[in-house]
């Protein structure tokens, strides 16, 4: 069995320093990606904004050249426009 809990191990996983997902080759988060976590992170928005945050501190680091602003739509501004995302958030 994969994983712990029972829960597998996704294999939409970011490679840096260029953060594109290793299972489908998208920008990380990708799709996929992003509805793994609305699951994962269930009625628990606040937990998932900070670990999106973690990523994106380390994403601006690795991808200085690109724009804040993208990479910050890209790495938490999606969750208040996806679907599970619109429910519950503050
Ligand atoms: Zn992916």
């Amino acid at each position: 069995m994969a994983g712990t809990a029972g829960r597998a191990v996704s294999e939409h996983k970011p490679i840096r320093p260029q953060w594109i997902c290793q299972g489908c080759g998208a920008p990380w988060p990708c799709a996929i990606r992003r509805g793994q976590l609305m699951l994962d992170y269930a009625g628990s928005m606040v937990s998932l904004s900070l670990s999106l945050a973690s990523y994106f501190v380390v994403a601006c680091q690795d991808l200085a050249w690109a724009n804040a602003g993208d990479l910050h739509h890209r790495f938490l501004g999606w969750t208040r426009e996806h679907p599970a995302g619109a429910v519950g958030y503050p």
